[in-house]
């Protein structure tokens, strides 16, 4: 559901979910009738090395909902996962990361880095698919989050019947190696830092049992990318599509696991003599400088400079005055799990 905080109007939604066309468990408009129960603006779909469902005409406005379709390429060796939106088709299946990236980017296309670090061993039936090469530039975004990674990650035989009953339990943030990359990758270039649910609803077996881990009423109850837009959202498909691609392209965003509450009225700004900005924007001078934080409930809100944490409080608003120029960003936790985690504001650089 939208909200408007101050100047900006807030819009929640999902990125990287899978339908019937590859190895997710319903079509694009159940998910899409689901979305719409749990109040999404938007849905991002991504089904492997297809877009059958654009093809067919399914991208769109439902009601207020968003869909749109993009789909995840990987390589022959089914590593380096990236989410293409708004490309002319999809890419040749033996192209390697390298070209992928760089043929996307010379489309225009929107490219996300997808759970870019995948490390786990304990189950050998679900390997990891990490991004293995780092050299490759053109890149829009990066997934800070993935749900089901995260959930995969933490798995061992011995937890699997718990993990499989109370999915969202598990959930703790954006590991420190992934924010320590991006925030590094955010110094140089600007890097878009998404939440992913990487949605199946794929069923497991957990001894005699059958059990569908995340259907995607879960996964849309938990981990959500909000977009902060200066104009409310149009009703126009082609128009909306363009605002959230342009709103990723430029980092106005953050991201919020709802586990922990709703984060619509979550706000982060610089102002500057009057002026206001957001996430993804930028003040050419640091001088003067304040930067605010809004949370709809108390946590621990940490202010993060440059990668390196400057003031941490218990509180649900926080004043910053800035001293030193550099990228900012505010992470909220609630005790040990991650609530809330915007992209950054630049001040001066
Ligand atoms: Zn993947
Ligand atoms: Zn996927």
């Amino acid at each position: 559901m939208s909200s408007r905080v101050g100047n900006y109007h807030h819009y929640s939604g999902v990125l990287h979910v899978h339908t019937t066309e590859s190895d997710g468990t319903k079509t694009l408009e159940e998910v899409v009738a689901i979305g719409r129960q749990v109040g999404l603006d938007f849905i991002m779909f991504t089904d492997h090395m297809n877009l059958t469902n654009r093809d067919r005409g399914k991208e769109g406005m439902y009601g207020n909902l968003l869909a749109v379709v993009g789909y995840e390429h990987n390589d022959l060796d089914d590593n380096n996962h990236y989410l293409i939106f708004d490309s002319p088709g999809v890419y040749p299946k033996d192209a390697a990361v390298s070209d992928y990236v760089r043929v996307a980017a010379a489309d225009n296309a929107l490219g996300i880095i997808a759970h870019p670090d995948e490390i786990r061993d304990r189950m050998g039936k679900y390997p990891p698919y990490p991004w293995t090469d780092w050299s490759v530039d053109g890149y829009q975004g990066i997934e800070l989050w993935n749900q089901m990674s995260e959930w995969m990650e933490k798995l061992t035989p011995s937890n699997k019947l718990l993990m499989a009953f109370s999915p969202r339990k598990s959930m703790v943030g954006p590991t420190e190696r992934v924010l320590r990359l991006w925030d590094e990758i955010s110094l140089r270039r600007k890097c878009a830092g998404i939440a992913s649910v990487d949605a199946h609803a794929f069923p497991i077996k957990v001894g005699p049992l059958t059990v569908e881990i995340f259907p995607y009423k879960v996964h849309f109850r938990s981990l959500r990318t909000y977009i902060v837009l200066r104009e409310p959202m149009a009703q126009d498909f082609e128009t909306a599509r363009a605002q959230l691609y342009t709103a990723i392209r430029e980092c106005r965003l953050y991201l919020a696991n709802l586990r922990w509450g709703d984060a619509a009225e979550f706000q982060f700004i610089a102002e500057r003599g009057g002026e206001i900005i957001t996430a993804g924007e930028r003040f050419n001078s640091h001088e003067g400088v304040t930067l605010k934080v809004s949370l709809p409930a108390q946590a621990e809100i940490r202010m993060i400079h440059n990668g390196r944490t400057v003031r941490e409080a218990l509180t649900d608003h926080l004043i910053y005055r800035v001293v030193n120029p550099g990228l900012y960003r505010v992470e909220a936790w609630k005790g040990s799990r991650g609530w809330i985690f915007s992209n950054h504001i630049r001040v001066g650089v």
